[in-house]
């Protein structure tokens, strides 16, 4: 596979609380240097930052009584609770500094309602659109290539919301990390016909 004009190399959340901070993922100092070759290898990157304002809803700090891993009911239906991760404008929420994303053309901020989670790139939790697909149209984009983190999580969820809105999508396994909820996924991947495929496959 070559990438193409009209490909885009999205990057997830490759943030310092998710590579080995409060929500750190295992394998994630592994997928620095294959996603730095993919960038070398795309026309066009788009970067993804969690971005919480301090509030946020996804905090159990925010929620008296609860804790981590906790699940309330909220608007949208269930917010899981996690540790305080990626708050605006402190070290956790900064890109890695080994990542290579100095040629990206758009940086794209997420889940910083206080009101609402988002896990998916292109939607938040209560389905309102971040705009990223309406961007990857206007540009003209065909086909989106999923980095980063997490594999399950972030990643996953961002996919979902690629397929839904239309666009022919991949995830770069080994640019990716941190396994949970596997059987389930992949057989939500499959339905969904997303494609696994490795940085081997993009660059020589
Ligand atoms: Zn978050």
């Amino acid at each position: 596979m070559t990438p193409l004009s009209t490909d885009v190399l999205v990057i997830i959340d490759v943030q310092n609380d998710f590579v080995n901070g409060a929500l750190g993922q295992p394998g994630a100092d592994a997928i620095i240097e294959p996603i730095n070759a993919l960038v070398r290898a795309f026309e066009h990157v788009v970067v993804v930052k969690d971005w919480h304002p301090k509030d946020h809803i996804s905090f159990a700090t925010n929620h008296p009584g609860a804790k981590i891993g906790d699940q309330v009911d909220v608007p949208y239906g269930k917010q899981p609770l996690y540790h305080e991760h990626c708050v605006q404008g402190t070290y956790g929420a900064e890109l890695d500094a080994r990542l290579d994303v100095m040629k990206a053309e758009l940086i794209l901020q997420k889940g910083y309602r206080s009101s609402t989670d988002s896990l998916s790139a292109f939607y938040e939790a209560d389905d309102t659109t971040t705009g990223l697909g309406a961007y990857a149209k206007a540009r003209e984009f065909e086909r989106v290539f999923l980095t980063g983190l997490a594999r399950y999580g972030c990643v996953l969820a961002s996919a979902v919301g690629s397929v839904k809105d239309g666009f022919e999508t991949y995830i770069v396994h080994d640019a990716t990390a941190g396994d949970y909820n596997v059987e389930e996924c992949d057989k939500l991947i499959a339905e969904l016909g997303i494609r696994w495929i490795t940085s081997s496959d993009l660059v020589l």
